[in-house]
């Protein structure tokens, strides 16, 4: 058993290694009476190289015990090899959801890194496939809501159990409590208080924290809790009956992991209850292959659905070839395809290049698009308007409908408020949010919780409790 040695330190201290202020490289360091642990080791989605993963270096004479993975996107996820190779003695552990869908989206990454080195001269990756076979048997994935002791390849840590607690948004998505001597901890991962069309809403301790670690994604974003989801559903259903009834058809640019998934369901059964036209549903890309193990989890898992299997919806593959052609753009169609973001050389990218002058088509956002992207480039623009997409695409006129949905996967600013009404934390710290972002949910949280001591997380300085 774990045994707590008298002489450790009591206190807990928190310190960001990767960058803040934006949706990039989530990973914190945190230290807890004497032992460490790191929470989530991310791969910032817009940098490439040693550019875009934490500063493991700066904290790298730390003794880790263990790794805590919140969820399997990559901004959480993409640079646990790296974080392995400077702590190899950590445990690392995870949801039993994120334990199966970890090496898959590693194995992804390692690819898109060998591509991006081959075809467009970048840097060396950080990690092959081969590496991920290596190391992906040390994954642990836990049951939620039971303490699980903490303990690295050679010790036992002092008086420290963790606890994953489901974070909806996305498979495996987890909340990690933490407990020792000095207090309780609690980091929300990306989290989604409300239902979703597959995944239910998260689940919260159910007793007080010291330490709330808070992402804060939607807190610059009133609209997203000013609409509520059926009425959010009810525009999108007569957007898309409206650009199918003109004979275009619907782009929806979507995340691999999670949203294609909220997406597919949804679209099928709109389409179940002749809430949008009988048409062909397309799919492609890496959105399938993650598919696969929403349904293989479905016993496990919680589900709003427990009997919805994706493998049974009437959803086509995109045809194989160049996807800016084919009965998807001349036939009226609905296409679900990633990037979210629309980075560039995508499905998504490539099919907005054709069909953002076309007056006929539609594309549709349906999520988080980051402000340097193409994508925002693409919803924030104006009918008549000229866009150049990216260097190697031609400058022409906006003629398509864009229009924006909220079914983010995220909580809203109220129910992130609602967080801290529940756990009640004396201290909490803003995560996984822009400025704007933080800012907003820093003063609210001053406001409404007056006894509450609320910081904006800074990569690089750590705070003390
Ligand atoms: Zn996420």
């Amino acid at each position: 058993m774990a045994v707590f040695h008298p002489g450790a330190t009591l206190s807990i201290t928190f310190t960001p290694i990767g960058t803040t202020n934006e949706i990039g490289d989530a990973s914190f360091l945190l230290n807890l009476d004497g032992n460490t642990v790191i929470l989530d080791a991310g791969m910032h989605p817009r940098k490439q190289g040693v550019e875009g993963i934490p500063n493991f270096q700066s904290v790298k004479d730390q003794d880790v015990d263990a790794i805590f993975l919140s969820h399997c996107h990559l901004d959480h996820l993409g640079a646990l090899p790296p974080a392995l190779s400077y702590f190899p003695q950590a445990s690392v552990l995870m949801s039993e959801a994120s334990a199966i869908l970890a090496p898959v989206m590693l194995q992804h990454t390692a690819g898109m890194m060998r591509r991006q080195h081959l075809d467009e001269s970048g840097p060396v990756p950080l990690y092959s496939r081969d590496d991920i076979d290596l190391i992906s048997y040390i994954f642990q994935g836990v049951r939620p809501e039971h303490d699980f002791p903490v303990f690295n390849l050679q010790k036992w840590a002092n008086d420290l159990t963790v606890q994953f607690y489901d974070a909806g948004h996305i498979l495996g998505a987890s909340g990690i409590l933490l407990k020792s001597k000095s207090g309780t901890v609690f980091y929300t991962g990306d989290t989604c208080a409300q239902d979703q069309e597959i995944m239910p809403g998260a689940v919260f301790p159910d007793k007080p924290v010291d330490l709330l670690i808070l992402e804060s994604t939607l807190g610059a974003d009133p609209s997203a809790e000013e609409k509520t989801r059926q009425s959010e559903e009810k525009r999108f259903a007569k957007a898309i009956y409206d650009v199918i009834d003109n004979q275009g058809s619907v782009l929806i640019p979507a995340f691999s992991l999670g949203r294609t998934q909220e997406m597919l369901a949804q679209l099928h059964r709109l389409r179940e209850q002749s809430q949008i036209p009988d048409v062909e549903i397309y799919s492609a890309g890496f959105g399938e292959v993650i598919s696969r193990y929403y349904d293989q989890t479905l016993r496990y898992t919680r589900r709003k659905n427990p009997d919805l299997r994706l493998e049974d919806l009437d959803i086509r593959p995109l045809p194989p070839g160049d996807v800016r052609r084919g009965p998807h753009l001349r036939k009226p169609s609905i296409i679900l395809v990633s990037s979210g973001m629309m980075a560039q050389h995508t499905m998504s990218y490539r099919l907005a290049e054709v069909m953002l002058p076309d007056p006929r088509h539609g594309i549709f956002f349906v999520g988080y698009i980051a402000p340097d992207m193409p994508g925002f480039q693409v919803r924030t623009a104006q009918k008549g308007q000229m866009l150049k997409l990216g260097p190697d695409s031609p400058e022409q006129q906006v003629q398509c409908h864009i229009d924006r949905f909220h079914f983010s996967a995220h909580s809203h600013r109220q129910h992130l408020l609602g967080i801290v009404e529940k756990l009640r934390p004396k201290r909490v710290v803003l995560v996984h949010g822009e400025l704007g972002a933080a800012g907003w949910l820093r003063e609210t949280i001053k406001n409404n919780f007056p006894k509450t001591d609320v910081t904006i997380a800074q990569q690089g300085t750590s705070i003390e409790y």
